[in-house]
């Protein structure tokens, strides 16, 4: 079962993590969704300050989301993305950081989790892999990047451990893998596919298709869903998406498609003030 939705019914479309919010209604979790006018003016729908592009618009667009959601953007956390495997704990004093600017965001992390309420947790992407956590026995919730440098170094299975030694058990944490480039469009070469080859099992190394001589077609969502089915994660407590951000110019940003020149989607996941 798909576990998101697209949702235009009130204030900017996105996608709503469903799957959750209904079994959990105190979870607010998503991705956002780029509308018509963006595949123009990437821009509107561009959420993180980017090296590259320019961050006009970047606050008003987390504003207008957080409106639809109905959460303060003061809640907005956020670290700066290396593709690195970095994760940290966000306490009540770390709630906000990153909201308004990039200099207060963690630095140098690619992965987020909190038992907090009112904290929204966030990521960037435009192609790489989001993962979403939730431990109902903790009631911990995060969220990892994992392009294919993070996915090789092992950030989803590391999320886990990261749960497991605050006290979650492993057998009932959730994950969901969301909307990220297919396999349809994702072709890589040997030094994406040796190192990844390198990390998984030899049966799980069919997410690698050859197409040509060097050349590979990578499902890198599955590749995630069998690292954390390695690392003891129950097969019904992990969902994929079909979405493929690359197929669909009028919902996603593409770094790859649209050859950099694009904003970044922003995935989130907080609770709601019980
Ligand atoms: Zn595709």
């Amino acid at each position: 079962m798909e576990p998101f939705q697209h949702r235009e019914d009130s204030g900017i479309p996105y996608f709503s993590l469903t799957l959750w919010e209904r079994e959990f209604p105190h979870l607010i979790a998503g991705m956002s969704a780029r509308d018509r006018e963006s595949i123009q003016h990437p821009n509107q729908s561009n959420y993180a300050w980017t090296r590259s592009g320019s961050g006009n618009g970047v606050i008003a667009n987390r504003r207008r989301l957080v409106e639809t959601l109905g959460v303060p953007l003061s809640s907005w956390t956020c670290g700066n993305q290396v593709h690195g495997t970095v994760i940290r704990e966000v306490d009540a004093d770390a709630r906000g950081r990153g909201h308004q600017s990039r200099d207060t965001a963690f630095p140098e992390t690619d992965g987020l989790l909190t038992r907090e309420e009112d904290v929204l947790l966030t990521s960037f992407y435009a192609d790489c892999v989001p993962l979403f956590f939730y431990s109902p026995d903790m009631d911990m919730i995060g969220v990892a990047h994992a392009g294919w440098r993070g996915t090789v170094g092992g950030i989803g299975p590391k999320m886990v451990r990261e749960f497991v030694r605050r006290g979650a058990d492993r057998k009932r944490i959730r994950a969901v893998i969301a909307p990220s480039i297919g396999a349809c469009c994702y072709e890589v070469d040997a030094k994406v596919a040796d190192p990844l080859c390198n990390i998984l099992p030899e049966a799980d190394r069919t997410v690698l298709k050859s197409v040509a001589e060097g050349r590979w077609k990578l499902d890198l969502k599955e590749a995630n869903r069998r690292l954390l089915r390695g690392e003891g994660l129950l097969e019904e407590h992990l969902s994929v998406t079909h979405w493929c951000t690359s197929c669909h110019p009028d919902l996603f940003h593409s770094h790859r498609r649209d050859q950099g020149r694009t904003g970044r989607m922003v995935a989130f996941i907080g609770k709601r003030k019980g």
